[in-house]
Order: structure tokens, then sequence, then C-alpha cells
């Protein structure tokens, strides 16, 4: 670290922003530092309390070579924060540091005892404010790089001797995040992968939105596939919700970053299996055996063995079966309704929007950043964190720790 008290200056008081501050409180010791947080909006992680419905899903507790997986193409990238800063750090951090406990529900995900992401952020914020300067309502417009970093604010101008840039992604702009990050990295002269929606729901074309929204409210669990031009791209498991837009739910939002943002220029759909656990032949046969066994059934009855009634119900009508009774089912008919049952196709002629994804794709790209520090390698004493990099997880606290790991190597190099 320099000589002399260092201005630390925090861009963006979000969970990145807010996280860097809390470790470099906590790291700090006897170093001579000066922390300043400068938030565009008038409180400091709005995104934060919306996070995990309200509940604020922390981490997700996996081991760092079995949680690098859930960062799709950024997972080698970040592999080293991981492990330096694990999610089981981030556990430890929260219940002895910060006094909160957690509690762990499926799949390794990690929430707060009392199921509240408000008090996450006012816990956090509580943590810096006696050591921390926090100014709110204040808007950064630009950063300039001299003998320090100048950074022009709806307050005034400032200066400080390291930045972290974290002014989040471009998703949910009403949190505040409307890629200020993106601009202030290209100034300074950082490329940037363009960005687009991820975990955001899907909104179908007129005619898939027939059915979409005559089952809007009901879940059910399927195989989601894309495809653009023809070809399936990406393919993601689990429960996918229908709505009168088109569809959402945790393997559709999965799914969501593979549509291309040209989407309507190519004929692209999604293709839902509801019985990914078998087979055409399988499906086919299992109907002949259930068409003996009760002649006399309808076979909408027979199909919601395999998907929920109402959804039976449509996929029958789509395939002209809804009257028929079993013995009245030819080979035919079967072959329609399998077709609805294991390759229904919904067109999308809209690409996701950033308005509703959860979080965003692209970014700083990262070669241009030091994966030990997260300084830019273009800007000495920059600091690039959180969603203004090109580093987006799945569902599940992947995201937040990400931040978490971020901030922590972050905080360790500029206490040196
Ligand atoms: C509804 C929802 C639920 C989510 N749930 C989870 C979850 O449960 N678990 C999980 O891991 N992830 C979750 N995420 C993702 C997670 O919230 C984000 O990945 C994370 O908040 C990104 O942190 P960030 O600091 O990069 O950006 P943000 O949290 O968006 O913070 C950026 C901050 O910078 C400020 N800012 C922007 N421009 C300027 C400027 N010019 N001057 C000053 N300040 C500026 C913004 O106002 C904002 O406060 C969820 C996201 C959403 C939208």
């Amino acid at each position: 670290m320099k000589e002399g008290k260092v201005r630390v200056g925090i861009i963006g008081g979000g969970a990145a922003g807010l996280f860097t501050a809390c470790q470099l409180n906590r790291l700090r010791g006897s170093s001579d530092i000066d922390i300043t947080i400068i938030e565009k909006t008038s409180v400091l992680g709005k995104k934060l309390t919306l996070t995990g419905h309200g509940r604020c899903n922390i981490t997700n507790r996996k081991e760092p070579s079995e949680f690098k997986k859930g960062l799709h193409e950024a997972g080698n990238f970040l592999y080293p924060a991981i492990k330096e800063f694990s999610p089981d750090d981030t556990v430890k951090f929260f219940e002895k540091d910060l006094g909160l406990k957690l509690k762990e529900e499926d799949n390794n995900r990690m929430f707060p005892v009392c199921d509240s992401a408000v008090k996450v952020r006012d816990t956090l914020v509580s943590y810096i404010s006696d050591n921390v300067r926090i100014i709110c309502d204040s808007k950064v417009l630009d950063i300039a790089k001299g003998e320090d970093f100048e950074v022009y604010t709806t307050k005034g101008d400032m200066h400080f001797d390291v930045l972290v840039l974290s002014c989040g992604g471009g998703s949910f702009p009403e949190t505040g995040s409307t890629g200020d990050s993106y601009i202030f990295a290209t100034g300074l002269g950082h490329t940037v992968v363009p960005i687009r929606a991820a975990l955001a729901p899907v909104k179908v074309d007129a005619k898939a939105r027939e059915f979409t929204s005559a089952l809007s409210g009901v879940s059910v669990n399927a195989n989601a596939s894309l495809y653009c031009s023809g070809s399936r791209s990406a393919s993601s498991e689990g429960d996918v919700l229908f709505a009168d837009f088109g569809l959402t739910g945790p393997a559709i939002m999965e799914l969501s970053r593979e549509i291309p943002t040209d989407i309507a220029d190519m004929n692209g759909w999604i293709e839902l299996d509801f019985t990914p656990f078998m087979s055409d032949e399988q499906i086919d046969k299992e109907f002949q055996k259930l068409i003996n066994e009760h002649p006399d059934t309808k076979v909408s009855t027979l199909a919601s063995k395999f998907v929920p009634s109402s959804v039976s119900r449509e996929l029958t009508a789509r395939a002209k079966v809804t009257d028929l009774y079993a013995q009245n089912f030819t080979k035919q008919n079967r072959k329609a309704l399998c077709k609805e049952i294991k390759h229904l196709e919904l067109g999308i002629d809209e690409a996701p929007s950033l308005e509703r994804a959860y979080v965003t794709r692209g970014g700083v790209v990262l070669k241009e950043v030091d994966r030990k520090t997260m300084q830019s390698k273009i800007v000495p004493g920059l600091y690039i964190i959180g969603e203004a990099l090109d580093i987006d997880g799945i569902s599940g606290g992947y995201n937040l720790q990400c931040c978490m790991s971020e901030a922590y190597v972050v905080s360790r190099s500029i206490l040196g």
C-alpha cells in the first residue's frame, strides 16, 4: 500500500460495493485508508433487498471446484477468487462478523434464518457505517485518470487514489443499475462484451401465448430446449412456469442467457419435453398399455398420468384428441399427442428483456482484468467487480457469492 492515507472510492453501493466496504473494514487493521461509497440512488443495496424473493439467497455452499461450474464461461477465471474466499468463508463472515445466522435449503442454497433480504442489507450497512463515508443520491457522471482518479458526480468532484468500479450491470434498471459501469469502463480504455439478459423470463409469440396464458400460474417439470434457425443450441431441465406473456421458472430462466439478441430474425422456439425421463418409444408403449387397460377412459385422462391435468387438457386440444376415448385412439392420434408431450414448440420472436432479467450477461472482458486481484490490466489502481464484469452465474446464490469473493480479493490487494 502506498505511503500516507489511501483514498478508496467505491462507485456504486450495491452488493459488490457494499461487500467491498465490509471486507476493507474487516481487514484494514491499522492501515490508513479512507473509504467512500458513492451511490446514485437514495439507499444502498436496493437490488440486494429484492434478492431471493425478498429472502436473499446469499451463497451456495458448494466446494469451489463444484461452485465454479455454475459460472458458465467465467468459471476458470473466477476460480482463484472463489478458492480464496469460498462459500464457507461467506457463511463464516455472515455468522461470526455480522452476527447473522444462516440456514441451508435445497441444492446448497444459503439464506439468513430471518428470511429477510432487507435485514441482510441493513446489517451490512451498519457494519460499515462508522468507518465508511456513504454518499447517496450522488450519481457519478464521469471518471478521469490523471495523477489520481477524478470522479465527477452530481454532488461535485472527488479525488481517489484507488477506485472500485461496482455500478452493476444493466438488469432491473429500476434498482439503479442502468449500465453506467460499461460507459465508465469503456471511457477508461476497457473493452465491453455487448450485454444481454440472463436469468430472465421469456416472452413467446402470439400463437404460443394462447397456450401459455391458458395455463398461467401452472408449474411443471420439463426439459426446455432452445432452437435457433432450426438447430438445438441449449437445454435446461427443471420447473417451467407458464405465464400470460410466455414462460418463466428456473429451467427457462437458465436457458434465457442463450437466446440471441437477434432471435426475431431467426426462426426460434423453445421445445418443452414434459417426460424427459422417457423416450418417444417408451411413452408410445406406455400409451398402448394404458389404452388396453382402460379402453373406456378419455385420452385426456390417460395423458394426465404424464402431466398435470390442466396441461393434459391443453396438450390433447392441440393434438385434437380431447374428446376421444382410448378405444378409438389410433396410432396417428398417439403420434400427434406424443409429439405435444415430448416436443411442444413455443415460438420466440423477441429476446428476453434486461428490464426483468436477474443478471446481465456480457460486460468488461475478463482478459483485461487480473483474476487474482480484480485490478484492471489497463488502468492501475482501478478494480472492476460485480456485474460490471462479463460474469453471470446460475441461480442459487452464485451471483452474490461472486461479488463476495471479488470484494475479498480486491480488499486484500488494496491493503497489500
Ligand atoms: C430480483 C432479483 C433477485 C436476485 N436474487 C439473487 C439471489 O437470491 N442470489 C444471488 O446470488 N443473486 C441474486 N440476484 C443477482 C444479484 O442481485 C446481482 O448479481 C448483484 O446485486 C450484482 O451486484 P452489483 O453490485 O454488481 O450490482 P448492483 O447490486 O446492481 O449494484 C450496483 C449499484 O451501483 C449504483 N450505480 C449505478 N450507476 C451509478 C452511478 N453512475 N453512480 C453511482 N452509483 C451508481 C446502482 O444504483 C446500484 O446501487 C438477483 C437479482 C434480481 C434482480
